[in-house]
């Protein structure tokens, strides 16, 4: 038996880039948030900083760019990471938590309205939802989501999503992964 008490947990609410002062915060702009890069670490022994020295810093995605832009290695996405990319809009971000109301299915797709883009969007942001309740993790829900699966003939739960009917089977198989796992 367990007792329990709450504790506070300090998370970071903002952080300034070193070089061009931008102040970039969860709140103000999440896509400039999630690209900014910190890093913090100490030098050992023969560290050219001077022998054990902390180091950090903590730069916006432009100017981790215009520095040292010309030696990263930026590979394209994956095929996987391109199915992600067509969750932008539903889910803010794949390794960010969200709930069904979080999710926007008018911002799916190119911004289009039109009743069947719209249509696909809700459909999709009901199976990431119910995906990710069964799962319980939203990477393992997504990795399931973007998986061709034998029982939908070798396509991914997402592509099933297009038809009604072919979205139907996608909620049934989820009923079924929680009944056997839930
Ligand atoms: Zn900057």
């Amino acid at each position: 038996m367990r007792e329990y008490r709450d504790r506070m947990v300090q998370e970071i609410a903002a952080c300034t880039c070193d070089r061009c002062s931008q102040r970039m915060s969860p709140d103000d702009d999440q896509g400039e948030w999630y690209e900014k890069v910190s890093l913090d670490w100490r030098g050992g022994f023969g560290s050219v900083f001077g022998d054990g020295a902390h180091l950090s810093i903590d730069l916006c995605q432009q100017c981790l760019r215009d520095t040292l832009g010309s030696w990263l290695r930026v590979d394209p996405p994956s095929a996987t990471d391109n199915v992600i990319e067509a969750l932008k809009g539903v889910v803010s971000r794949p390794d960010v938590r969200v709930t069904v109301d979080q999710m926007n299915p008018l911002l799916f797709g190119e911004q289009d309205e039109s009743r069947g883009t719209l249509l696909l969007a809700t459909r999709l942001a009901k199976i990431v939802a119910q995906a990710i309740a069964v799962f319980r993790e939203q990477d393992k829900a997504i990795r399931w989501l973007v998986m061709p699966h034998k029982q939908f003939a070798g396509r991914t739960a997402l592509e099933m999503a297009k038809t009604e009917d072919d979205a139907r089977l996608v909620e049934e198989a989820l009923v079924r992964i929680d009944e056997l796992y839930g």
